[in-house]
């Protein structure tokens, strides 16, 4: 089995990458932010505080996740209910910020995770994949860009689906969870020591998907 790691703070574009990727490649993508996101919304929801460890871990047990691929596109099932939309916001993204740090929620996703990428060519994209739950992926990426650029990209997004974008906002809401992900104790967010750098602040998407399809590319030539 072939498995691609790419692994980056939020909004470095990995999502979009990855699933582009994927889609030429043949690779199952597996977005392991909506898995976190998931367990945040649910937390929200039953009224539980996202940072609360014993609060968190009290709920796991009635959580049942399912993902599904149409048309190419993931579909996250919490306990049945599509949230692939409603894990969308900025509060579902910081409440998965605050579930990520917590040590029965990472060990609850990761043989799923596992399990994924043992069954079929995975293109899986996180904080820690190429770290902690595939330590040994045929390719490795880390994808970045300056927090600035991310603000940016994230305000162009935003208005773009004709929501308020306010930059400062955008940029410090980036710069606190990049420190919440790369200070947490377990699996915090960092480069492998065999990943490949890839900084997108000066390239276009374009540019930034040739440049990862060639890594891809020459780490996975079979020998003629
Ligand atoms: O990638 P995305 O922004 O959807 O991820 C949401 C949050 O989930 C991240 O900020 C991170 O804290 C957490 N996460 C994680 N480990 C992963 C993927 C996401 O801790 N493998």
């Amino acid at each position: 089995m072939i498995s691609v790691a790419i692994d980056g703070p939020s909004g470095a574009g990995k999502s979009s990458m990855a699933k582009r990727l994927a889609a030429e490649l043949g690779y199952t993508y597996v977005d392991t932010g909506a898995m976190y996101r998931a367990i945040g919304l649910y937390a929200l929801r039953h009224g539980a505080d996202p940072h609360d460890e014993a609060a968190v871990a009290a709920l796991l047990p009635a959580i049942r996740l399912d993902i599904t691929v149409q048309d190419g596109a993931q579909h996250i099932f919490l306990n049945g209910e599509d949230v692939s939309a409603a894990i969308r916001t900025e509060e579902a993204g910081m409440a998965a910020s605050a579930v990520g740090t917590l040590g029965p929620v990472r060990a609850f996703l990761l043989e799923t995770q596992r399990a994924l990428a043992r069954s079929r060519d995975v293109l899986m994209d996180g904080r820690d994949i190429g770290t902690v739950v595939l330590p040994g992926a045929t390719v490795k990426i880390y994808l970045t860009a300056s927090a600035a650029a991310r603000a940016l990209r994230r305000c162009r997004e935003l208005r773009e689906k004709g929501q308020p974008a306010d930059y400062a906002t955008v940029l410090r809401d980036i710069e606190a969870r990049d420190w919440q992900d790369s200070h947490r104790a377990i699996a915090p967010l960092r480069q492998a020591e065999d990943a490949v750098l890839v900084d997108t602040s000066d390239l276009d998407i374009d540019e930034s998907f040739a440049a990862l399809k060639k890594i891809i590319a020459e780490r996975t030539a079979r020998p003629a």
